[in-house]
């Protein structure tokens, strides 16, 4: 036990996570959120703090690793409250129109699937469950500090003392601007421009369907627009599908419209769904301006006692499902930093490198694809062309080779660093193989 009450503002995935590891090392902790989450219905539903939640949302495998990890058991309960596992062989892959024999990534990987609501009410119970964890409805509005560290919270014109404060407010978190009325600097942000449009409705599933999950990358190339879409099976016979565009290429909320897109933009699967099967609520749309990331670690001088973690630290382009995972990452982070022994009287300078290693493995990965978008137009990172090039060849081979898919495979879904495609043997047979295929 270090703290005798530690404060988490924030009670989404970045947040209950943190809660969980803090657990361990308060006696009490207080989850703060705008939203009331012991309030919520039984029922799994959209909530207004988190409004992504009504799109699709994929957990990668590195962040079933993480849940097993902190609640073992975890992929079977989720099963058995109604997640998905879809039979073998009934996931289907487009990439620019074409139907390819072998998806991207570790075919015996395990699979949670789910709507976003579920997953995140089956985390809630469990963080809730433990004794020593509680949540208030509350909006934060800054810290108090004494001196170089933080000795609590303020929230509804309340102060709440803290011996810890982790911020897991999501991407407009304004940790930031209250350091910065403590005279503190603020940390800076880097963005990439990306302009996502998603769009995604709900559809109910028969029993046995010939497809249960369909995933269509469409890259930018002649007569090619850049366009995702994904079909994935949820929780109460349905299927959640998307359908998204970048930049004006914009979906809308009208069902006519979105089914006409599914039928004319994407591989015949989708068009079917649309036509057939029936919605079930309403399209919901959503924009992303951009991907951004806080560079913590960078900064000189910080408060004693704070981190931040989730998207308060780096939101990335949704479309490579990255959000909740690196959020639970932090939370291995953080556990990391606490069971060393930290000095409290310093800045978790530790922590903040740790999760950079998580931020950058996810930023590369999702920044160097989207920089191949037309209307993206940097900051590119050093060395890019070559980059480029090298990652263009490791893809193409991935088509080709079982051994390049499943190591490129283990880097999108974070289960390795990027750096494990550099290592010199795999890199040349790799490069070999994808330069004949091209
Ligand atoms: C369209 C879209 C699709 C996505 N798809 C995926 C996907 O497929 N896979 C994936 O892994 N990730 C995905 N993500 C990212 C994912 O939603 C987040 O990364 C993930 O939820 C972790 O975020 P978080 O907990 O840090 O913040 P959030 O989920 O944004 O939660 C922030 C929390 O803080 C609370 N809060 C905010 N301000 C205050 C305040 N002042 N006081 C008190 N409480 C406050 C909110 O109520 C909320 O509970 C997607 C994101 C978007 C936008």
């Amino acid at each position: 036990m270090l703290f005798r009450r530690a404060v988490v503002l924030g009670g989404s995935i970045a947040g209950l996570m943190a809660a969980r590891v803090l657990s361990d090392h308060a006696e009490q902790v207080l989850i703060i959120d705008r939203d009331d989450l012991a309030g919520l219905p039984p029922e799994p539903a959209p909530r207004p703090g988190v409004p992504q939640g009504s799109q699709v949302h994929a957990l990668l495998p590195s962040g079933i690793n993480q849940l097993q990890r902190w609640f073992p058991g975890f992929l079977d309960e989720a099963l058995a409250a109604g997640a998905v596992n879809p039979p073998p062989g009934t996931n289907r892959f487009y990439l620019d129109g074409e139907l390819r024999d072998e998806p991207p990534g570790d075919p015996d990987a395990k699979a949670l699937i789910s709507s976003r609501p579920f997953l995140e009410a089956l985390i809630r119970r469990r963080v809730l469950g433990r004794a020593n964890v509680r949540t208030v409805r509350g909006r934060a509005e800054g810290l108090v500090l004494d001196r170089e560290t933080v000795a609590g919270v303020r929230y509804d014109g309340i102060e709440e003392a803290a011996d810890f404060v982790v911020d897991a407010t999501g991407r407009s978190s304004r940790l930031s601007e209250w350091i910065e009325a403590h005279g503190f600097a603020k940390p800076e942000m880097k963005r990439m421009g990306i302009r996502l449009n998603y769009a995604t409705a709900l559809f109910r599933r028969p029993a046995d369907p010939a497809v249960w999950t369909c995933i269509s990358i469409a890259n930018p190339g002649p007569g090619r627009v850049a366009r995702i879409a994904g079909l994935t099976p949820i929780e109460g016979d349905r299927w959640t599908m998307l359908v998204s565009g970048y930049a004006d290429d914009r979906p809308g909320r009208d069902p006519e419209e979105y089914r006409r897109r599914c039928l004319t933009d994407f591989p015949p699967d989708f068009g079917a769904v649309a036509t057939t099967a029936e919605l079930v609520g309403e399209v919901n749309t959503y924009h992303q301006a951009d991907s951004r990331r806080r560079e913590f670690h960078r900064l000189r001088r910080f408060p004693a006692r704070l981190v931040a973690a989730g998207d308060a630290v780096a939101s990335f382009n949704p479309v490579y499902g990255q959000g909740m995972t690196s959020a639970m990452l932090h939370a291995s982070a953080l556990s990391e930093y606490l069971r060393g022994e930290p000095d409290l009287s310093r800045p978790a300078r530790s922590y903040f490198r740790d999760v950079k290693v998580v931020v950058d493995a996810a930023w590369q990965v999702s920044t160097t694809a989207d920089l191949a978008l037309p209307h993206v137009d940097g900051p590119y990172p050093k060395g890019y062309r070559a980059i480029r090039w090298a990652s263009g060849l490791i893809f193409k081979a991935s088509m080709r080779d079982h051994r390049v898919n499943q190591r490129l495979g283990q880097v999108t879904t974070l289960l390795a660093h990027p750096s494990a495609l550099a290592e010199p043997r795999f890199l040349v047979r790799a490069l070999a193989i994808g330069a004949r295929a091209a």
